[in-house]
């Protein structure tokens, strides 16, 4: 049997965050969750407070933080593009202070430590699909570089922190991910299409809609981070985590219409700058080193998806898509 471990798990109150923190649980661990509530919530781990091995701590990670665990998910930073450029000071700060505390915390007490980097690492790349050994394309000096090379630094701290005090390091590079508990403002493409869909209000789609993604299914994306948190010390990654299959915005927009049988049309928006053009995972590392991949395709993850956000709008909850 796997013994308990005592997990932390920092931006525990936001959308993968809160997931994370129920499935660690379901496998009997304790798990510390610490969020500012920045963009997550405690409606979002409400199931979870009355569970005597979940503990919840509002805490900036910006701020040393001293407690004793055995494994660390550094999640803790604002993923949406329309959060993250609220304050981007703030968000490089979480990011790289955040990961120095965290790091310098795992070092003090020995525990092994993930960090959630991103896709964005690649920025708009010019190699199709990414590989973990592509070094990327970002914009150092723009709109979305706080999110970007913040991420891009956490990741150089996790490498040095291995090399020089061997410390146990994982990095997951996650590419877009949606699921139940993502915000109704949050502002992703998703979130966007779904709740403007069951409004009947117009779907905005950004640019001309040639642009594309891939999208994971939350628990799809959370089996990788837990695999990935379970393998030898010697495989730190970094790995990507993320479902391959690409789509268009125009044709993910004409999904949700179909889906919700929706009477929305289509409004198109400028596109925002440094909007990457494509993106789409290799996952074949992934496959390979942790016997992983997305089980749940598009469609049936956006059925799961739609019937959360039904549920807000029904119950007046939902405002409007940011
Ligand atoms: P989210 O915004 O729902 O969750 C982020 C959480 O971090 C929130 O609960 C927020 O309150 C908390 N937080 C932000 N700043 C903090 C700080 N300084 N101190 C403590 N807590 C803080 O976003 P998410 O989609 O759940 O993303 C979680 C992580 O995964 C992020 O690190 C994000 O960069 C990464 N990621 C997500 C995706 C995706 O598609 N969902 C893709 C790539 C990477
Ligand atoms: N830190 C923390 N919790 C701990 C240990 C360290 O938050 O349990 C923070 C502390 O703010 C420190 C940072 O992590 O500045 C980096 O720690 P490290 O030991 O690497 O460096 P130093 O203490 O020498 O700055
Ligand atoms: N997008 C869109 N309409 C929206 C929100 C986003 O067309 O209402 C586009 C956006 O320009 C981008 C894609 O959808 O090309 C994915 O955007 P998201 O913010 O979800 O993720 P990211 O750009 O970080 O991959």
């Amino acid at each position: 049997m796997q013994r308990v471990k005592r997990v932390l798990v920092t931006g525990g109150a936001g959308f993968l965050g809160s997931f994370l923190c129920e499935r660690l649980l379901g496998e009997g661990h304790e798990v510390v969750c610490v969020d500012n509530f920045f963009t997550g919530s405690r409606r979002n781990v409400s199931h979870l407070l009355d569970d005597r091995s979940f503990e919840i701590i509002r805490h900036d990670v910006t701020f040393p933080l001293y407690i004793e665990v055995d494994e660390i998910y550094n999640l803790a930073c604002p993923a949406s593009p329309v959060h993250y450029q609220f304050d981007p000071v703030q968000t490089t700060k979480t990011s790289v202070h955040g990961a120095i505390n965290m790091l310098g915390l795992a070092k003090r007490v020995r525990a092994k430590i993930l960090q959630a980097s991103t896709s964005e690492v690649y920025g708009d790349p010019e190699v199709h699909p990414q590989k973990e050994d592509y070094w990327g394309r970002v914009n150092p000096i723009g709109l979305r570089s706080c999110y970007d090379e913040g991420k891009r630094c956490a990741e150089t701290l996790f490498f040095d922190y291995w090399r020089q005090h061997r410390l146990r390091i994982k990095v997951a590079r996650i590419f877009n991910t949606y699921g139940p508990r993502m915000r109704p403002d949050d502002g992703r493409v998703i979130s966007n299409f779904i709740v403007q869909a069951l409004q009947n209000q117009p779907i905005t789609v950004y640019g001309n809609g040639q642009q594309s993604r891939s999208f994971c299914y939350v628990n799809d994306l959370i089996d990788g981070l837990v695999r990935l948190m379970q393998t030898a010390d010697d495989v730190t990654g970094p790995i990507n985590l993320g479902n391959p299959v690409e789509f268009t915005m125009l044709e993910l927009a004409n999904l949700v219409i179909e889906l919700t049988g929706s009477r929305s049309k289509i409004k198109f928006l400028p596109l925002p700058v440094d909007d990457p053009r494509q993106r789409q995972p290799d996952i074949g590392y992934a496959s390979r080193e942790l016997n992983w991949k997305p089980r749940i395709a598009l469609r049936d993850g956006l059925a799961k998806t739609i019937a959360y956000f039904d549920d807000l709008v029904s119950s007046g909850h939902a405002g409007s898509a940011a």
